[in-house]
């Protein structure tokens, strides 16, 4: 079997094809600590590519409350408890040499899907399983159902607690990671599932897919669907004619998906970064403001890297939340990007303010810097606030956002007080 760099993981690891990459991979970040659970993003998605006949079971973005929340129910239990069944104790990371030699957040030295599917010597390309039907009944269950709630003995009025809060939940936005080693793409026995060359999105070919749910199966995230009325397979498109800019609206300029530009909380950002033909790992592109977020910053990190598929969905994690939940869910990235998301260094402090500011893909921001504003203690620390102004750039350098940290304060004059 093939074996390909995941840079997420620190090493190579088994995939049934040999690498191959986009020229620029569709990648997001999204600010968990920002979500309103209010599903705008969900019903956009909906209106959009899920309204028909047999896509009533189907939400290819759904927002999930953690820990209880899944749709379909328990989908990631089930995959960490697979791979903890083909390698008993074995998901661990080493991170003595995080940060050099291609370790980007260490080394991971459990099992991927495919490397647990490959010890076990099965049919599967990677581990997985078929959810039930009724699994995919209610995407909102437990919603707001918190974990260590009124009636835990000795938590009672405690709930509260920093940094880590012992009553918690928080919501998990999904999509598809539109992942650069995707299970999708190596489950199909029909090579119906692919991935684009110009911008990485992963499509499901419905002329060739003959419904046999190995995708369903095998995809970690349980991203791809099955719809009884077609007898095929359909998924997130990544609503890939915005992306292309083929889309009337975008006027011929890379958009954002449906579901990144309705977000009323602000809490999404997505772009395309250029990804390095040899490595598969991204091209230096520090102005570019996914590059600088996640590579730089380190303040958005992977959901469930272990798995293997190198997805490309990124988390800015809730600061609440117990670490050890959170390092299962998004490595051992963790404490750093909480502490760079509680004391924001200035430059990030300024790109944040990025999130939602346009529908327009932003390929490159710029700093302009204002006066200091605030001068604070925060984790004992002291911190200095700034009010610079960030500007985002289009895919042909024209200024798309302009947005200073402090919000402007307009005082309406009296002649208009009690008129719109
Ligand atoms: S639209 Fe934004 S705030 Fe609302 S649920 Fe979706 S991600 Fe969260
Ligand atoms: S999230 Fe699942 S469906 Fe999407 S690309 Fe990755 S493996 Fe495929």
């Amino acid at each position: 079997m093939p074996e390909v760099n995941n840079w997420q993981l620190g090493r190579n690891m088994a995939y049934r094809f040999d690498a191959a990459y986009p020229e620029r991979q569709f990648a997001f970040v999204f600010n968990i600590n920002r979500c309103l659970a209010c599903q705008t993003c969900t019903m956009a998605c909906k209106s959009t590519w899920t309204f028909s006949e047999g896509q009533e079971h189907m939400w290819w973005n759904n927002v999930e409350t953690k820990p209880y929340g899944g749709y379909p129910q328990g989908w990631d239990v089930r995959i960490l408890d697979l791979l903890e069944q083909a390698n008993p104790g074995g998901q661990t990371w080493d991170t003595s040499n995080a940060g050099t030699d291609g370790e980007f957040y260490g080394r991971y030295d459990g099992m991927t899907i495919f490397e647990a599917a490959k010890a076990q010597g099965g049919q599967q390309e990677a581990i997985g399983y078929l959810p039930a039907d009724e699994e995919w009944t209610a995407p909102n269950i437990y919603e707001d159902t918190a974990r260590g709630s009124k009636g835990v003995p000795g938590r009672y009025g405690a709930g509260e607690a920093l940094p880590e809060h012992n009553t918690w939940f928080f919501y998990l936005q999904r999509l598809c990671n539109h992942c650069s080693y995707p299970a999708c793409v190596a489950a199909c026995p029909r090579n119906a599932v692919y991935k684009r060359p110009e911008d990485g999105i992963v499509l499901i070919d419905q002329s060739r897919c003959r419904g046999y749910r190995k995708c369903v199966e095998q995809c970690p995230y349980k991203k791809p669907m099955y719809r009884a009325t077609t007898r095929v397979s359909e998924k997130c498109v990544g609503c890939y004619p915005r992306v292309e800019g083929s889309d009337p609206l975008t006027e011929g300029l890379p958009m954002e998906t449906r579901c990144m530009s309705v977000c009323p909380g602000k809490i999404r950002l997505q772009g395309l970064v250029e990804i390095d033909p040899k490595t598969g790992d991204w091209k230096h592109d520090p102005q570019n403001p996914l590059y600088y977020l996640v590579k730089q910053a380190r303040v958005a990190l992977p959901l469930y890297p272990q798995f293997g598929t190198q997805p490309n969905g990124y988390y800015i994690p809730p600061r609440w939340v117990p670490r050890e939940y959170l390092e299962q869910m998004f490595g051992p990235g963790v404490n750093g990007a909480i502490d760079a998301y509680t004391r924001p260094p200035r430059e990030l402090l300024a790109v944040l303010q990025l999130f939602r500011a346009t529908q327009t893909i932003i390929f490159r921001y710029e700093i302009r810097e204002g006066p200091k504003v605030r001068d604070a203690v925060i984790g004992g620390q002291p911190w200095e606030m700034f009010d610079d102004t960030v500007i985002g750039y289009d895919s042909q350098g024209n200024e798309v956002a302009n947005v200073s940290v402090l919000e402007p304060f307009i005082e309406r004059p009296r002649k208009y007080l009690n008129s719109l």
